[in-house]
Order: structure tokens, then C-alpha cells, then sequence
């Protein structure tokens, strides 16, 4: 067996790392995004960081992203999908309560990439007077916010923050974001100017290693392109997303990894063409566009999301327990290690 390391050829990038600027990287995986665009993997060689070279273009991103959103809802039954709501609620609550012990009581919140919502309305159930804020490219996703738990809908991307000019906020949340946006170091320096002095960022991203291993032995065992249908164009290395964050100006609140039950089965350290990922068949993602976006997704009421036993008592604490029974994390890694499923982050801007 070889070192768990990734092995790969040394090469020139196209496009500068995204958070130190070097043009030496290696090349550990070739990925076709849809039938739109080919990219390597290219690993940054001063810091880490994994990314698509060159990037995926903002129009092949839109186009993508509103493939994978309507295939997902596709694939995905009716009463997961349910499930997946109330997953999100709950953990909106644990999360809420965890600042709550810290000692911390945000009123200004701001969500990137909220999907249904759930999680920030979970946050609110424990703030109740905080105010939230959702921004998204989706223009499904934020009616969906607006009209389910009435909260303020922009169009736009963390990427794109001039919709804020004076706008400040207490808290940001950003869960599975980091690994789809352009320009990493940007968007970290963004929502730095968008936090008030003493502001909280949340951030879940997956465990880069783990997240790239299939791709990677793909290429090891089949060298040919391997097939991305969510644009993930960043993997994060623990100790190089750490660095980029104090560089920052952040410091660390929590920061850990979780869900060892992928690297158990080898991914992220085992040499086997069995955890490749498929070959690209170059899936056409307007022919999808066009077959599903006459259907109407299923909608949700929130009153029958949440018509659970334990949320009808409306007492707050047992709902806190029950909650916190279903999602407390057992074992934390350190990120730095690069072991675990996902990477949980609060950081505090200083101030
Ligand atoms: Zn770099």
C-alpha cells in the first residue's frame, strides 16, 4: 500500500491557488462537470488546498447547479425528503443552544445557501427575536424561504456581497458552501466585512480528503476524467482552511471533524479502484433542465414538517434534549488530521 498522501504529477497551473496565489500544483485527477466542462484537480503545493484548474465558468455553475437541484428532488422520495427537513430544523436547534452555553445571543443572522430554511428556523426557535436573512441563486430557493418562514430573500452569491453596503451582521451562516464557491480567499475576506466586531461565522464543508478520494482513484486506476455533478471546487485541507481563516482575522470557537464510518471503509487512505468514483458519461444537463422543469416540486407545509410528538409540546428544553440526543457528535477529531466525514467550524471575528 502506498503512503496515504496524494501522489501526481507536478504541473503549471491555469488559473493561481485561490487562497495563496501559487501556480505550482499537482495534478492528482481529471473531473468532467457535466457534459460542460473539463477541469483537473490540481493540489496547491505551499498550502494545500484542492481545487477545480480552471474553475467551473459562472454560466456552466448556474446551469449545473440547476440540474443537480432538480435531480436531487428527483431522486430523492417524498417522505426522505420530509425527513431531511426536520433533520435540519433539529440541527438548527442544537447549534443554536451550543452558542446559547457559550454564552452568545446573535439577532442579526445571515444564511448563505439555506436550502429549505429549516436550519435557521430551528436557530430561531431558540432566538426568537433574531432576524434572519437568507441569500441565494436559486430563485425556488428563496420563495421557499420567504413564503415557508417569512425571512429577508436576496439574490446573490457570498462571492457578490455589495447587496450589503452598511449591512452588518451578528452571525453567518454558511453550511456545505465553502466547497462550491469560485474564490475561497474572497469569500472568507467577504463575510469578515459582513460580520459586526465579535460576530460569529458557521461553517460545515466535507473533509476535502475524503470528498476528493474517489476522484483520485479514478484517475490512479482508470485515468480517464471522473464524472462531477455537484460543482464541489474546493477540498479543504484541516490545517490549510485553519490557516486561511486566522490569516483572517478569525480565531477558532470550534473546529473539529466528525462521522468516521466513510474513513473505516477506507476512503481517504485506501488504494482501491472499488472507491473510484464513476466514469464521467458526460450527462447532459439541459436535456434534464428541459425534461423536469415543467414538474412542480412537492411542497411542504411547516405545520406538517414539525407535527412530531416532541415539537407539539412546545416545551423548549425537552425539545433542546430531544434534539441534542439525536445529533450530539460522540467523537471529535482534530480537522487538521484530515479524518472525518465533515468539518464543523465556528470562528469569532475579532473585535
Ligand atoms: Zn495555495
Amino acid at each position: 500500500m502506498k503512503r496515504a498522501g496524494f501522489e501526481g504529477e507536478v504541473v503549471q497551473r491555469r488559473e493561481p491557488c485561490r487562497i495563496c496565489g501559487s501556480m505550482e500544483g499537482l495534478k492528482i485527477a481529471e473531473v468532467e462537470f457535466w457534459d460542460l466542462q473539463q477541469s483537473d484537480l490540481v493540489q496547491c503545493k505551499s498550502c494545500n488546498l484542492i481545487q477545480l484548474d480552471p474553475m467551473i465558468t459562472p454560466g456552466n455553475t448556474a446551469t449545473g447547479c440547476h440540474a443537480y437541484y432538480l435531480k436531487e428532488i428527483l431522486e430523492t422520495p417524498v417522505h426522505e425528503q420530509k425527513r431531511n427537513l426536520v433533520r435540519n430544523y433539529r440541527r438548527g436547534i442544537v447549534f443554536a443552544n451550543s452558542l446559547k452555553r457559550k454564552g452568545y445571543h446573535p439577532e442579526l443572522i445571515l444564511e448563505f445557501g439555506p436550502g429549505s430554511g429549516y436550519f435557521s428556523a430551528g436557530v430561531r426557535f431558540i432566538f426568537p427575536d433574531a432576524r434572519i436573512t437568507v441569500v441565494d441563486i436559486v430563485d425556488d430557493v428563496l420563495k421557499m424561504n420567504e413564503k415557508t418562514h417569512g425571512f429577508t430573500a436576496y439574490s446573490g452569491s457570498p462571492e457578490d456581497i455589495h447587496l450589503f453596503k452598511e449591512k452588518k451582521f451578528d452571525l453567518v451562516i454558511a453550511r456545505d458552501i465553502l466547497e462550491h464557491v469560485t474564490d475561497i480567499g474572497k469569500v472568507i475576506r467577504n463575510i469578515a466585512a459582513l460580520l459586526n466586531p465579535g460576530g460569529l461565522l458557521h461553517f460545515i464543508t466535507p473533509n476535502g480528503k475524503e470528498d476528493v478520494w474517489g476522484h483520485y482513484m479514478n484517475h490512479e486506476f482508470r485515468k480517464k476524467p471522473s464524472e462531477l455533478l455537484i460543482n464541489h471546487v474546493n477540498y479543504f485541507d484541516g490545517t490549510g482552511l485553519l490557516k486561511c481563516l486566522t490569516d483572517s482575522g478569525f480565531s477558532k470557537v470550534e473546529y473539529y471533524t466528525y462521522q468516521v464510518k466513510y474513513f473505516l471503509r477506507g476512503i481517504g487512505w485506501r488504494q482501491s479502484e472499488k472507491l473510484a468514483v464513476p466514469v464521467s458519461e458526460r450527462k447532459s444537463a439541459d436535456e434534464l433542465i428541459r425534461k423536469q422543469d415543467q414538474k412542480d416540486p412537492t411542497s411542504f407545509q411547516k405545520e406538517d414538517v414539525l407535527n412530531g410528538f416532541i415539537f407539539q409540546t412546545k416545551i423548549v428544553r425537552l425539545i433542546s434534549f430531544y434534539c441534542w440526543l439525536k445529533h450530539h457528535w460522540i467523537f471529535r477529531l482534530d480537522p487538521r488530521r484530515n479524518i472525518g466525514h465533515e468539518v464543523h467550524g465556528i470562528f469569532r471575528k475579532a473585535g
